[in-house]
């Protein structure tokens, strides 16, 4: 048996350019001012009813809705397109985004309907739309009347995997005049390949990532726009301004981004060498990084464990995209033992980045000598947890 079924499947969204004629956009166009006209229509019921679930709404305004000359398909969707809105409104209140109970954003938020813009996106089914794949077309409808032909961009792969994944509702969007088809498509991970060995990745903070290899994926970048931040912050939470408080939070997203950007390249490239050894991947159990990391305070600022779990998150997705197994090990003693002979020290480890064995006198990258000991591992794990596959 040289193959493993994994049955997870994965939402991905295709977006695909419209390119209508401008009777066709025309169309378009007036189709979501007509929806959300109408999604305003009955967000204010909803708001003035407190009938903010689908079903509830769906008894105030369906009728209304129709009326106005959406068709049934549409008028059902704008009704959940409110509702599911107020479901976002309802948790961010609740998990205070928008401040506490009584302060100012809050209450004005609260006090007023969800607005909803003329061009905002809105979801169409099976029944409103239909793909034609091979003429790269879709038929829409419309307040004017079914569309068809209206021609679409795609990538061969975007078209490869909207033939065979697509599934459900698209979205129509409109952008700074372009018109995008924002499809979901629903695609089974392939199945793990039964890996010739491990790569072994440790997570630290001043290399994010070294691999058993010995590639050190340095955290410099990232290190230094957080020492940045953090500087600002102090800065600017001494003036407790509106202003320094937005700038703040603008600068936390920006942080976050970048941070998801970095581990997105180092999980990719590791995943990549992976795939292209035929090897699986061994990480640490990521449960225990906090506890078991000891630093220096200004470093302990340093340690975000979200990154850490985004990191090694990034990195089981991308594998389970591309087939390569993932094992995750007992991140116990990997820093002190040496992954030569195996001898358990302290004294190993005199410094932060050297390693070298007190008794075969292995020396080597200590971040290096953990993701070896994580490799190995990892092999060990993988045989214990496939024994009963080998038998059958
Ligand atoms: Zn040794």
């Amino acid at each position: 048996m040289d193959q493993r079924v994994v049955c997870s499947i994965v939402k991905l969204v295709v977006q695909v350019r419209l390119l209508p004629t401008p009777e066709q956009a025309a169309a378009l166009a007036a189709t979501l001012s007509a929806c959300n006209t109408a999604a305003n229509f009955a967000s204010a019921t909803a708001f003035t009813t407190g009938a903010r679930r689908e079903y509830g709404l769906r008894k105030h305004v369906y009728r209304e809705l129709k009326a106005r000359g959406l068709g049934a398909q549409t008028a059902q969707h704008v009704i959940k397109k409110v509702a599911d809105a107020y479901t976002t409104l309802k948790a961010n209140l609740r998990n205070g985004n928008y401040g506490p109970p009584g302060s100012a954003r809050r209450t004005a938020i609260e006090g007023k309907p969800i607005a909803f813009r003329a061009q905002a996106g809105q979801p169409f089914d099976d029944r409103c739309l239909s793909w034609q794949i091979d003429t790269r077309t879709v038929s829409i409808w419309t307040t004017a009347g079914r569309m068809r032909d209206i021609a679409f961009t795609a990538s061969a792969e975007q078209l490869t995997m909207l033939a065979v994944y697509r599934k459900g509702e698209s979205d129509l969007v409109c952008r700074d005049g372009m018109w995008f088809l924002c499809a979901t498509c629903q695609v089974p991970d392939p199945p793990v390949a039964t890996p010739e060995g491990f790569m072994g990745v440790d997570l630290g903070i001043a290399n994010i990532a070294t691999t058993s290899d010995g590639k050190r994926h340095s955290g410099r970048g990232l290190n230094a726009v957080r020492h940045r931040q953090r500087q600002l912050r102090a800065r600017l939470q001494a003036k407790a301004t509106k202003s320094a408080k937005r700038l703040l939070k603008r600068r936390r997203r920006k942080e976050a981004r970048f941070a998801a950007d970095t581990n997105h390249t180092i999980a990719k490239q590791i995943v990549t060498e992976a795939e292209r050894t035929g090897r699986g991947i061994a990480l640490e159990d990521l449960g225990g990084i906090r506890d078991r990391v000891r630093l220096r305070k200004p470093q302990r600022v340093t340690l975000h464990s979200w990154s850490f779990h985004q990191l090694g998150s990034f990195i089981a997705y991308k594998a389970a995209r591309a087939g390569v197994a993932v094992i995750y090990v007992d991140p116990a003693y990997t820093s002190q033992a040496c992954s030569a002979c195996g001898h358990v020290d302290k004294k190993n480890r005199p410094g932060q980045a050297t390693f070298c064995c007190t008794s075969c006198g292995f020396a080597e990258h200590a971040d290096v000598n953990a993701a070896r000991n994580i490799a190995a591992r990892g092999v060990a794990g993988w045989a214990v947890s496939h024994a009963a596959d080998d038998a059958a």
